[in-house]
């Protein structure tokens, strides 16, 4: 005889930071939660660069993954030409990625949520309905088996391809945009800054990136538009020989590789009946930079605050929900808005606009503007305050985006603590 399903308030699927920060935050408001992952082993395999700021600290409650702090980067045009932007205190660190998913499981582990790896979900049996709880099919990983598991509500924290978005037909008109990364030793280089390399022969649509760990270690890579006909990696080997010309030497062979998919874009719907997406699930990153950590921790922290009403209300429709789409827009929507203006635009520029609009950026005041302003969580604001110094800059925009920037002063919201804006 086959044993009766187990019931659980919520079930969070994914345990990367989005799904570990909304299993805890439920858990430790007393309801009953399972976390499932469908890997063996929680933060791997990594797929990220690890790049975060100081809210993901305070969002984590620890530190303990942090291996580098960095105080700034520098912006390799197209020609090779460089801006420097580096500010007197840390502006960002570099963490170990499946450190950060470790601890963020382990805690919402300790507040009482059930965490189970390899346990891969499936999809739904039987209708979704506002009267009765959901019938969620899972298999277990390695040995296959097919498991039945009852829940009031599902999390759909299950990241870029996320299977609960599909089951539950939530649509998602977004861009993945292909991401090619490898780790390196490499002990050369300006250990307290990243860089960043613009082109669109390098990295078309987004940017190529290299991150010292402060252990000998950097993690090199690039993400780019989907282009027919070439792939990220094609683009690696250019930005590899970019990076040639810049450090006067070959690059080291890697020791790590990672191919994943960044998503941006903005998917109308994150919640139904009975479903919240979080994280990458509800393309919750920033457009600009294809960061997600902080994001979708903090929309997980939403959702478990709507969730955490509805089940005491026991009222898990659709309508209901929806408080969840309006409360992460009200954090994130501004800034998610003026990023995708930012955005399109960057995709209009060519690399001689590009060279223009780096050379404009080297004005001392400009790069001051940068550093007073420049958080990489909210960074449409430091781009407004240096669109409205600039006449030549916003002669390179078309007119509404110029517009709209003079206009409106971006705003940091009430999201946690505030980056320190002292220029040099
Ligand atoms: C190359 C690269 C570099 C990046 N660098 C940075 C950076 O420096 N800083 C930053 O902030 N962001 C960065 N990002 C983005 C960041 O990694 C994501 O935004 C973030 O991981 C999203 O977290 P999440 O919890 O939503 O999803 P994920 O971290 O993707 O976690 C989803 C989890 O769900 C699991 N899962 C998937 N399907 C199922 C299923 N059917 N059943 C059960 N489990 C399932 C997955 O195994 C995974 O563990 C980078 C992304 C890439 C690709």
């Amino acid at each position: 005889m086959t044993p009766p399903p187990e019931r659980y308030d919520v079930v969070v699927v994914g345990a990367g930071p989005a799904g570990s920060t909304a299993a805890h935050e439920l858990a430790r408001r007393g309801h009953r939660v399972l976390l499932t992952e469908e890997h063996p082993r929680v933060g791997f395999p990594v797929q990220c660069a690890g790049l975060v700021s100081q809210r993901v600290l305070e969002l984590a409650g620890t530190r303990e993954m942090v291996l580098h702090e960095v105080r700034g980067a520098t912006v390799w045009s197209p020609a090779l030409r460089p801006l420097q932007v580096k500010a007197p205190d840390t502006r960002a660190y570099v963490i170990s990625r499946s450190r950060l998913d470790f601890l963020l499981a382990e805690r919402a582990s300790r507040a009482g949520a059930e965490v189970r790896t390899g346990w891969k979900f499936l999809g739904l049996e039987g209708p979704v309905s506002a009267t009765l709880p959901l019938a969620l099919r899972f298999q277990t990983l390695p040995e296959g088996e097919v498991r039945r598991v009852e829940a009031r509500c599902v999390v759909g924290a299950d990241g870029v391809t996320s299977a609960v978005a599909r089951a539950f037909r939530l649509r998602r008109p977004i861009e993945i945009l292909p991401a090619y990364e490898v780790e390196m030793p490499f002990p050369d280089g300006d250990p307290d800054e990243v860089e960043i390399y613009l082109g669109r022969h390098v990295a078309p649509g987004l940017f190529g990136w290299w991150i010292p760990d402060g252990g000998g270690m950097a993690r090199v890579g690039l993400a780019v538009q989907a282009i027919r006909g070439r792939s990220a990696r094609e683009y690696f080997d250019a930005l590899r020989g970019q990076m040639a010309r810049r450090w006067g030497h070959p690059l080291p062979d890697p020791v790590e590789i990672l191919v994943a998919g960044i998503p941006v874009g903005d998917v109308p719907r994150t919640s139904g009946t009975r479903v919240l997406l979080v994280g990458d699930a509800a393309a919750q990153v920033k457009p600009v930079s294809g960061g997600g950590i902080f994001t979708g921790m903090r929309c997980a922290q939403r959702a478990a605050e709507v969730l955490h009403e509805a089940l005491a209300q026991d009222d898990l429709g659709g309508d209901r929900l929806a408080a969840y789409d309006a409360a992460w827009r009200s954090d994130l929507g501004e800034e998610f808005r003026r990023a995708h203006y930012l955005r399109r635009v960057f995709l209009r520029l060519g690399d001689e606009e590009l060279e223009r609009v780096l050379q404009i950026l080297q004005g001392t005041d400009m790069v001051r503007s940068l550093v007073a302003f420049g958080d990489i969580d909210f960074p449409s604001i430091a781009a407004g305050e240096v669109l409205r110094q600039s006449r030549s800059l916003m002669s390179l925009l078309p007119q509404a985006v110029a517009a709209y920037f003079q206009r409106d002063r971006g705003r940091v919201p009430d999201v946690g603590p505030r980056i320190s804006r002292r220029a040099t």
